[in-house]
């Protein structure tokens, strides 16, 4: 992706393309000005996945923290931020590389949860009615798609439910690139990674 496309002043019109996990995410980050340790780290290091460079990374984290004073700022969150890049702290073998971006496999089975965590998936950690309420709010009111989504969380299949919203909401970009520019089953695998999601839709809508 041209790096240009992405810098802490465009992260919140590219959120459109985040699965819903990062979506949630921005979305609580942009209305608490605030996010608990578990968030901030798998969204960071999501956004360092993306391509997101430090120095815009840590202008990113200062400006949605808008309620607290640049001290504060310094002193209990720029680090951390660095952190997760490898500027500063770990051990020999993550220092400059840092940490990679979560899996839905991680996502799903590490750090659940709690009460005011905005971290995890929603397809899984999410009540049903909290889930069609999440879609809803990001467009997807189809209401066979939200019924096949309810049937899948039912089973336990969280990520088929994430890929059947991505296939909906990509439906016309998905036919246009299998028509026109030779898309077939190498570039629409199934989904397993929020970094994949961001990167196909991307690709796909632009
Ligand atoms: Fe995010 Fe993966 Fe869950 Fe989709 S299945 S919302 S990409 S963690």
């Amino acid at each position: 992706l041209a790096s240009s496309a992405i810098s802490a002043a465009t992260i919140p019109a590219i959120a459109q393309h985040f699965p819903l996990c990062m979506k949630h995410l921005q979305t609580t980050l942009a209305t608490t000005h605030h996010l608990k340790h578990f968030g901030r780290l798998q969204y960071t290091l999501f956004l360092k996945g993306i391509g997101l460079s430090l120095d815009d990374a840590i202008q990113f984290w200062r400006q949605s923290f808008s309620s607290i004073t640049d001290d504060r700022f310094n002193k209990d969150y720029r680090y951390n931020v660095r952190h997760a890049y490898g500027d500063v702290g770990g051990d020999a073998n993550r220092r400059g590389r840092g940490y990679s971006p979560f899996s839905c496999q991680k996502i799903l089975i590490e750090h659940h949860p709690n009460t005011g965590d905005a971290h995890g998936c929603p397809y899984r950690h999410f009540s049903v009615d909290n889930l069609t309420s999440l879609l809803q709010a990001t467009g997807v009111t189809d209401r066979d798609v939200l019924k096949e989504v309810r049937e899948d969380v039912g089973k336990s299949r969280y990520h088929i439910a994430c890929n059947k919203v991505f296939e909906h909401t990509h439906k016309a970009e998905i036919k246009r690139a299998k028509d026109e520019e030779g898309w077939g089953a190498a570039e629409l695998d199934t989904i397993v990674h929020p970094n994949t999601y961001f990167k196909r839709s991307y690709l796909l809508k632009n």
